[in-house]
């Protein structure tokens, strides 16, 4: 037989249950909304994604199976809940989304195309960079303006012609041929024919007063030395010798090994930061030095790194 304490110990026992399971679904609703978060950084990478992708359907999942217990959809909690919850799945399929996707897309075919296709480069880090800059606008105080919307629209119209597989709602037009060139890249990729062609006599010498191409390696001493045009070597020497230093600096006898990697440090030229890119060729390092520019005031210098 039950007594009234025993029914009041079980409408307890239930109430702190409920209680348990809501705390529950609040806690998955607050790590979704965190997750979700990950797709407001304009800087978040493809690993980023993945991991938002599969997290936000499986925390979607268990709060689903929570909403199911008894008591619990009409919590007064759950309402928040709720809200966290959609505004994370509604985050999955956001424009934005699509955007750091295609940014990403961008960055792993730019990074795989081959060095001297500048077309392909410039074209797929322009579209990396302006997915970026509309994720970051569309999170700024003033969101999205309609010209944002737009391109939107356009870049990621841009990135499917291109060959990135994009999910967008954009159809692909059949008997595209040539996908289109906007002016600014195509003016970028002659900039950077131009300079291709400077590099293709190598090293720049790195005297101020002179900065010719095919310049050579030197030593001082036994440890590197700058790159010098063979007419710098003596004026560099006189130079140093007017500091106080021995003139010891001299051509590397028999070159740069034709196994040897060139390493290009990019530096911040007012500021803290550095970069290092290594390349194959001379004329890649030199191609590197002037047109890798990661700072606004960015300084190079170029190394040999020989294999022992
Ligand atoms: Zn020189």
């Amino acid at each position: 037989m039950t007594t009234p304490l025993d029914q009041w110990r079980a409408q307890a026992r239930a109430a702190q249950e409920t209680d348990r399971q809501v705390r529950r679904l609040y806690d998955v609703a607050y790590r979704v909304a965190a997750i979700g978060r990950i797709l407001t950084n304009p800087r978040a990478t493809a690993d980023d994604i993945a991991y938002v992708s599969t997290r936000i359907p499986r925390a979607l999942a268990a709060a689903a199976r929570l909403l199911n217990r008894p008591g619990l959809s009409e919590h007064l909690v759950t309402p928040y809940a709720r809200s966290f919850l959609a505004t994370a799945e509604r985050a999955l399929t956001a424009p934005t989304t699509q955007l750091l996707k295609a940014a990403n897309a961008a960055r792993a075919a730019a990074a795989a195309s081959t060095n001297s296709d500048d077309l392909r480069y410039v074209l797929l880090s322009d579209i990396e960079d302006r997915c970026r800059y509309l994720v970051e606008a569309a999170n700024s105080r003033t969101g999205w303006t309609r010209h944002d919307h737009a391109a939107s629209y356009a870049v990621l119209d841009l990135a499917t012609r291109w060959g990135l597989s994009v999910e967008t709602s954009i159809p692909r037009q059949a008997g595209d041929g040539q996908p289109p060139v906007p002016a600014h890249i195509a003016q970028e990729v002659a900039r950077r024919a131009e300079i291709r062609t400077r590099c293709a006599a190598a090293i720049r010498c790195t005297r101020s007063t002179c900065l010719a191409y095919g310049a050579v390696w030197t030593q001082d001493g036994t440890s590197q030395g700058p790159f010098l045009c063979t007419g710098c070597i003596p004026a560099a020497n006189a130079e140093r010798t007017a500091r106080g230093f021995a003139p010891t600096l001299q051509a590397v006898p028999g070159g740069v090994p034709a196994d040897a990697r060139y390493s290009v440090t990019l530096y911040n030229g007012s500021g803290p930061g550095r970069r290092t890119v290594t390349c194959p060729t001379p004329q890649e390092a030199q191609f590197t030095a002037e047109t890798v520019r990661p700072f606004n005031n960015t300084g190079y210098t170029i190394q040999v790194t020989t294999t022992p």
